[in-house]
């Protein structure tokens, strides 16, 4: 369901001179990260990102965080709640997974101002300014690039990205210098001692930068409620290469668009098994091209072939890359399940690899996909059976040794449901950190923070979901939604009655049209029983002669209407009364 927020209005300055950090998105979810650090009036952005909406959220594509805070909707919102905008100094992306780029081009033109200095490393600008290629009239973007070691200054902040593992190349982690005390944010983060198309992480590295004390770690928690080590990228491609060895058929390998580093070893087990290699789905296409332009993923000449040229070789030497690992409707692997694909249909014989995790929530979608795809005699390897999908993200020893190494004063965990901050932050408190300096916040709070104290205040901003469908942003409100749900569920009811003004007598039988509720056919009384529910409720209102409020009426055939449908039928379909007069 939706989480409705009740926040106290912001329009109280956000207090004192210490440091605000206010999480938009990332927290008590997994998905749709971004955070603001404010100080002296003054904010710098990390991350914008998306979330997949759950199975309870029909037709939505996105969610996105709400930016109210930096710019409110509406010019007379209320007195005293400002319009940030030009206090915006920065935005800096930590790298190119959806969760941290991809609200970036439904609200960057609600914030951007000639001066806003925009941050990323070489493949998230890439990935970055070629989405932004689909959303036409945008202002005109310039994303300076930064890599590890870098060093910017940004009014008080003063920021170095240094290199950090992830299932993603070019991932910064921020080590941010303010007047309040030094900062340190983990981005998406685990230490993998063999990683694949990267280079090991620089403890060394990391031990210098806590040197210089660590007043605040914010650190990922995505895998704190996983024990013992995350799994290096060399172990998940041993495993997989273990079904390129035995698998005789299509392999036709389904993971995120984003998971650049799993793409390559796809690439690279077909390459060793003689295997040529189709890119399908849009996002995974552009990725491919991005990181292929910018030497992120290797590929040799000739191994990446069209989706027509596939009659042309024999069913053992394909490989099909594509997206929809979550059961996400309108990717690729939906449609070759559900026979809609184009060129690719499933038979007997081809082997599909499921390489992701599931996102909470998309548990049951991806078990009907499964049994969808084993119903037509394919074999299906998931992450369950195997190893063959690694958490991008530390699990508990590696949260540990985080904590052990920055030993920070304050900690904040980032970036999961709130289960997983609870867990982080029992670790944290393992590693000795007292239970006082360690805050579990929620998106929308604000964590304040001095060098003496970090605490949460009183007043919230607004941190509600903001939907993208097709055709908008923000215009699905939570009404729409719970009208979807209703649709979806028990589907809809429409009763049109013909009233005559002159005499107030209902002209005829009433129409009915229903979609998704009863069988008509078979339910003639029920219907008939509706009719007679109906003509009455307009004759005791229009009986008396006088005015007619015909608001009243609707509200009155839908209220009994549905009173009884529930009594007959168990169920609430969406009543729609149309009252016509003649
Ligand atoms: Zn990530």
């Amino acid at each position: 369901m939706i989480k409705q927020q009740n926040f106290t209005p912001y329009r109280n300055k956000v207090s004192g001179a210490g440091l605000k950090i206010i999480p938009l998105g990332g927290l008590g979810e997994v998905g749709r990260n971004m955070t603001l650090f404010e100080i002296e009036g003054k904010i710098l952005i990390c991350d914008m990102g998306l979330r997949m909406p759950g199975e309870d959220m029909p037709g939505i594509d996105y969610i996105i965080p709400n930016i109210n805070y930096l710019k409110p909707p509406h010019q007379n919102f209320g007195s005293g709640v400002k319009d940030r905008k030009k206090s915006i100094l920065g935005i800096v992306f930590t790298h190119g997974h959806y969760d941290h780029i991809g609200a970036f081009p439904y609200l960057i033109d609600k914030i951007w101002h000639p001066n806003l200095e925009i941050y990323a490393s070489s493949l998230t600008r890439g990935i970055i300014l070629k989405r932004q290629k689909d959303f036409s009239n945008q202002p005109p973007l310039n994303i300076n690039e930064v890599r590890n070691g870098s060093k910017i200054k940004l009014g008080p902040f003063k920021i170095e990205f240094f290199r950090q593992n992830h299932n993603i190349p070019d991932n910064l982690g921020l080590f941010i210098e303010t007047p309040v005390g030094n900062i340190l944010h983990t981005s998406d983060f685990k230490f993998d001692p063999t990683p694949i198309n990267d280079l090991p992480t620089d403890f060394q590295k990391l031990k210098t930068i806590a040197d210089r004390k660590i007043l605040l770690l914010l650190s990922d928690s995505t895998g704190a409620e996983e024990e013992n080590h995350s799994l290096s990228e060399k172990t998940i491609e041993k495993n997989l290469e273990e079904i390129f060895k035995k698998v005789q058929g299509r392999i036709i390998a389904a993971t995120f668009a984003s998971l650049i580093n799993r793409i390559q070893q796809i690439i690279t087990l077909s390459e060793k098994y003689g295997r040529k290699v189709i890119i399908e789905g849009y996002s995974m296409k552009t990725n491919v091209e991005i990181s292929k332009a910018l030497g992120y993923i290797k590929s040799k000449r000739g191994t990446i072939i069209k989706t027509k040229e596939i009659q042309n070789y024999p069913d053992s030497k394909i490989t099909v890359l594509c997206t929809g690992a979550q059961g996400e409707g309108s990717a690729v692997l939906m449609r070759i399940a559900t026979k809609e694909h184009r060129f690719i249909r499933l038979k007997k014989g081809d082997s599909i690899i499921l390489s992701s995790s599931v996102i909470p929530g998309n548990e049951r979608t991806v078990q009907n996909l499964k049994d969808d795809i084993l119903r037509q005699g394919c074999r299906v390897f998931h992450y369950k059976i195997m190893d063959i999908h690694a958490g991008g993200h530390a699990q508990k020893e590696e949260l540990k040794e985080m904590l052990r190494i920055i030993s920070p004063k304050f900690f904040l965990p980032i970036h999961g449901q709130y289960s997983m901050l609870a867990a982080h932050s029992e670790l944290a408190k393992e590693t000795g950190i007292s239970e006082k300096n360690v805050v579990v916040a929620e998106n929308g709070q604000i964590i304040s923070l001095s060098p003496q104290r970090i605490f949460v205040e009183k007043s919230r901003v607004p941190s509600n979901y903001v939907m993208v469908d097709g055709l908008g942003i923000g215009d699905v409100g939570e009404v729409v939604l719970r009208d979807r749900q209703m649709l979806a569920k028990d589907g809809m009811f429409v009763i049109v009655v013909v009233v005559d003004k002159q005499t107030g007598k209902v002209k005829g039988s009433p129409d009915i049209i229903s979609r998704g509720f009863v069988y008509l056919r078979e339910s003639k009384e029920l219907l008939k029983d509706t009719r007679k529910r109906v003509i009455e409720i307009v004759h005791r209102a229009t009986g008396s002669g006088g005015a007619v409020n015909w608001s009243y009426i609707k509200d009155e055939i839908r209220n009994k209407v549905g009173q009884f449908f529930y009594t007959r039928t168990q169920r609430r379909p969406m009543i729609l009364p149309v009252v016509i007069e003649v």
